[in-house]
């Protein structure tokens, strides 16, 4: 008998007891009769009355012979204290008892305590059954750790993210040649964190890594380890690095960390707090216990690198990152042609042309979308899958991707190519600010619509005047960039004005850097928020002074954005050719973007 049916037995047997119960008071009340103290005297006056049963307070009585209609049993409130006087020569059996108070409250009180009492068990065993194993087995961990011998996936099946894959590659190397790793005491990352957007293939990667090498595979969900009460998680954290060690060499994969690894003190349910707290000081204590010699490999992946806890990233931990991103038209392509390989395609079939229309797609879509074509294929009664249905799979998932807000429609692309060409093409043209790596609009996910990636040449200390104003026009010209080409301006840049502002800000408030203002450091580091009015006038400064601060600031900001537009106006031709390639690729790498300009080269020569 299952589960279910053993409840629905248990529930029919409880309903009947209460209508059986229902039935015999229903049945007992009817039997006795209320009646006013008056009538009662007169049946005592009429001689009616057989037997009395007499409390303090209440009179119940059975009549000698009831009349049609009336029944036997009558109940009364006892009114008249000198009732015996009157009964007197009236012929009826007089009982005295006492109230049935206290037999009566005591079962009254305790009946409905063993009821739920009763009711209370019966649901807790229900409750731990189904969590599978009593109260007392709770810390043996029937966490799902899903272990893997023998993993098929191998790098083939990933496609896209060559990237990550090279980083991988020596996480392989080092799994399956321990030895030569271990003689020249080179030492490897023991955290490797895979961040990036859902159905990216981060969890695929993982497998495929131990897959690779040939070792054991070890997973498990951040979410799993939220539990209900406090020290379950820890003790399955406990459980899993002890299960690895056995197995090693082997890989543990924490899916879902940041579930787990949220940054303590951070706003938390209430309740679920201590416990998460608890399961990931465990978790850091087993990531400082142990060692990659002695071959475990921990890999993580998250989409929300963000509210991790700084303590997982710091060194000896969660140390490597590595970027698991919307694959380009290329990786597309590449995707497309694993997933296809399970269904029949037609021979004229251009993958390129499908990851055309596919930008924004992750693996995960793209795998999807194979599947959709060859339905749209059957459906068609065709023999193989061709083009169209491609096209028609295509457009019934865009509706679905664009609500979830991770595609951007034509127009939308075109102005994010042109405002990172802008920062772009900015950072090209002024000394002192970090070359461009990359130029991509495939959306991140996290946050920003397009990107340009800056790469710091060397780590910087001090920065002069000229290099923050550069770095402001860099930050600003993406906005320059659409006001220029679209002569309107867009939300997508709140983030670069942010940054600008910070900057701003530090220069006039924090360096002394604005002449108006002086030379006065009127605001620390952190002072813009300990010490903002709100908190009590920590402001070390006047009212004029603060319009001083304000006015210098946007100063500066116009200043920067006229330096941007300045520049992006002669450069107007250039910046449409690559918009139209950037359109194309989606990314663009520095090699396909110009030159830095001579001025920069030679500043920054000199
Ligand atoms: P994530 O863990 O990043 O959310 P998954 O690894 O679970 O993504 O990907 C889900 C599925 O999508 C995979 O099983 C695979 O079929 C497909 N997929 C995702 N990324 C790729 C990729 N880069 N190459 C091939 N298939 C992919
Ligand atoms: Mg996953
Ligand atoms: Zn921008």
């Amino acid at each position: 008998m299952d589960k279910r049916t053993s409840f629905n037995l248990w529930f029919v047997v409880v309903a009947i007891g209460f209508l059986f119960a229902f039935q015999y008071f229903y049945e007992q009340s009817q039997r006795v009769e209320p009646i006013p103290y008056s009538r009662f005297e007169e049946y005592v006056a009429q001689d009616r009355i057989a037997e009395l049963e007499v409390t303090e307070s209440r009179i119940v009585g059975r009549l000698r012979d009831p009349r049609e209609g009336e029944r036997a049993y009558f109940s009364t409130y006892r009114v008249d204290p000198e009732l015996a006087q009157k009964l007197s020569g009236h012929d009826v059996v007089v009982y005295g008892a006492t109230d049935h108070s206290a037999i009566g409250t005591v079962l009254s009180w305790v009946l409905p305590v063993f009821l739920f009492f009763g009711i209370w068990l019966f649901l807790m065993r229900r409750l731990s059954k189904n969590m599978g194993g009593g109260l007392m087995s709770i810390g043996k961990s029937k966490a799902k750790i899903y272990v893997e011998q023998d993993t098929k996936t191998t790098f083939a099946d990933v496609a896209g993210v060559d990237e990550a894959k090279a980083e991988l590659e020596e996480i392989v190397e080092f799994l399956k040649d321990r030895q030569r790793y271990g003689r020249l005491g080179a030492r490897l990352p023991k955290g490797i964190l895979l961040v990036g957007p859902p159905g990216t293939g981060k969890t695929l990667l993982a497998r495929a890594v131990a897959g690779e090498a040939g070792v054991a595979f070890l997973s498990i969900s951040g979410s799993e380890f939220v539990e209900m009460f406090v020290g379950v998680g820890a003790a399955r954290v406990r459980d899993l690095f002890e299960q690895a060690r056995k197995l090693a060499p082997c890989i543990i994969f924490i899916d879902e960390l940041d579930a787990l690894g949220r940054a303590r003190g951070a706003a938390g349910m209430a309740g679920g707090h201590d416990e998460k707290e608890q399961t990931l000081n465990q978790l850091l204590v087993e990531l400082d216990g142990f060692d990659a010699g002695e071959g475990i490999v921990l890999l993580g992946a998250t989409n929300r690198p963000e509210v991790l806890d700084p303590a997982l990233l710091r060194a000896g931990r969660f140390d490597r990152q590595v970027l698991v991103d919307r694959p380009d038209k290329i990786g597309r392509v590449a995707i497309l042609a694993v997933h296809s390989k399970g269904i029949r395609l037609a021979p004229q079939v251009d993958l390129e042309k499908v990851a055309e229309l596919t930008p924004g797609f992750t693996g995960a879509d793209l795998a999807n979308l194979c599947n959709e074509a060859a339905l749209v294929a059957t459906r068609h009664g065709r023999e193989a899958v061709a083009f169209e249905d491609f096209e028609a799979a295509v457009e019934r998932m865009i509706a679905g991707l664009e609500k979830r807000n991770r595609l951007l429609n034509r127009k939308e692309r075109r102005v994010v190519a042109y405002h990172e060409l802008g920062h772009a093409l900015v950072a090209l043209s002024l000394p002192g600010v970090d070359p461009v790596q990359k130029v991509s609009i495939i959306p991140r996910g996290i946050g920003a619509l397009g990107y340009t990636l800056q790469r710091p040449t060397e780590d910087r200390f001090l920065m002069s005047t000229e290099e923050l104003e550069n770095k402001m026009a860099v930050l600003l010209a993406g906005r320059a960039a659409e006001k220029i080409v679209f002569s309107e301006i867009s939300t997508g840049a709140a983030d670069d004005l942010q940054k600008v502002t910070d900057i701003a800000r530090a220069m006039v408030a924090r360096f002394g850097m604005d002449e108006r203002v002086g030379q006065a450091a009127l605001e620390s580091e952190t002072g813009r928020f300990l010490g903002s009015p709100m908190e009590g006038g920590g402001r070390r400064y006047g009212e004029d002074t603060a319009r001083e601060i304000d006015i210098a600031v946007r100063d500066r900001i116009d200043k920067a954005f006229a330096k941007a537009m300045a520049i992006l106006e002669t450069r107007r031709d250039e910046m449409d050719a690559l918009a139209s390639k950037l359109l194309e690729q989606e990314t663009l790498s520095a090699a396909e973007l110009p030159p830095p300009t001579p001025a920069k080269q030679q500043a920054e020569a000199a």
